[in-house]
């Protein structure tokens, strides 16, 4: 593969050559692997960041039709939007909540716009990887806004958190009930959290459920590195178009104020620390189920099942037997 003809016509901003680089960062072949690296290493410089928005909600909630409405506005005040998508149920079961191809019909048919559904059946493993990839293709591509979107169920929305600038968390109108039902550990990733659907008969109930998540934002530790007000919440409309410039300029008075203090660069240093360190973990889990440590992986794993060594120390042996085969083990 010419890897250096498809750095530049990514770094041109066409959208089939960054279709293509995702997915070869998508695929398992190992020649597939090293060719993907090496693109990536090739684009790690780049003249300018996109601001990289982690978007969630459960479904229903109206993800597509926001990121449409939401894409459309950016699109229409001359920004290049990519959108990804991240589906944990995809991975399970081969059955996906995001990513047909007739969610965001008009943004898609936008020449301003790149948007990539979930991989099918991708392991889940290589979901973090594929998506962190992704983005910085989408960034070497030029696009100035990536928004990666999530369901929210499972730890996805954790995963995409470690990878984004901003974090939004798109929420139904509804009583107490609804207020209960958001795991906590969301709402504290959150810088932004929008009420949809207020509109029409949904308006007054939008509007109570907004105070009422604002009230447990106040009641949440503030984290430090965010300005007076931040996190905060606020109503939208994804079908009426309302509130959506109104987010825009929050999302975009955050990233800024984060940019001045040395907050954004900080959490992508931190975030790069991150992921380098997840891959040593899984680089090394991947060699260790492999010759010729495997036999030692399975026999040390039904001692460990039988009571005759402690996982702690079957674990150290198997380090160190590692340690001594596997030290010219190069392949990825
Ligand atoms: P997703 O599953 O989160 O992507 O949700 P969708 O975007 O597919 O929307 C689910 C349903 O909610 C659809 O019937 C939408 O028309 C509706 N919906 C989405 N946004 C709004 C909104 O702002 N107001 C109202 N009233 N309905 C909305």
């Amino acid at each position: 593969m010419d890897i250096e003809d498809l750095a530049t016509r990514i770094e041109a901003g066409e959208r089939r050559a960054l279709a293509r680089a995702i997915t070869l960062v998508e695929s398992g072949r190992a020649d597939h692997r090293a060719d993907a690296t090496a693109l990536l290493e090739r684009l790690k410089d780049r003249p300018a960041q996109a601001l990289r928005i982690g978007l969630s909600g459960t479904p229903g909630v109206g993800k597509s039709t926001f990121i449409e409405a939401f894409g459309l506005m950016l699109t229409g005040q001359g920004l290049r939007v990519a959108v990804l998508a991240v589906d944990p149920s995809s991975a399970r079961s081969g059955g996906s909540i995001l990513g047909d191809k007739t969610r965001m019909e008009h943004l898609s048919r936008d020449p301003n716009a790149f948007i990539r559904p979930s991989p099918a059946q991708s392991q889940l493993g290589g979901v973090a990887r594929r998506t962190r990839e992704a983005i910085d293709l989408c960034e070497a591509a030029g696009f100035h806004v990536v928004l990666v979107e999530t369901v929210g169920v499972g730890q996805s929305e954790t995963m995409v958190a470690e990878m984004a600038d901003l974090f939004l968390l798109l929420l139904a109108p509804g009583g107490g009930d609804e207020l209960q039902g958001v795991k906590r550990g969301i709402m504290e990733i959150a810088d932004i959290l929008l009420v949809n659907k207020a509109d029409g008969d949904l308006r007054a109930t939008a509007t109570r459920t907004c105070a009422d998540y604002a009230g447990a934002l106040r009641l949440l530790r503030k984290r430090a590195q965010d300005p007076q007000g931040f996190p905060k919440a606020m109503t939208v409309s994804a079908v009426e178009h309302a509130g959506l410039d109104k987010a825009w300029s929050e999302m975009q008075a955050l990233a800024d104020w984060r940019r001045e203090a040395g907050h954004f660069a900080a959490r992508r240093a931190d975030q790069a620390r991150f992921w380098f360190e997840a891959e040593v973990r899984e680089g090394l889990l991947a060699r260790l189920k492999r010759e010729p440590v495997r036999g030692a992986m399975a026999t040390l794993g039904r001692q460990v099942a039988e009571g005759a060594i402690t996982p702690t120390a079957a674990a150290e042996e198997l380090l160190i037997q590692y340690l001594q085969l596997g030290l010219a083990d190069r392949a990825p």
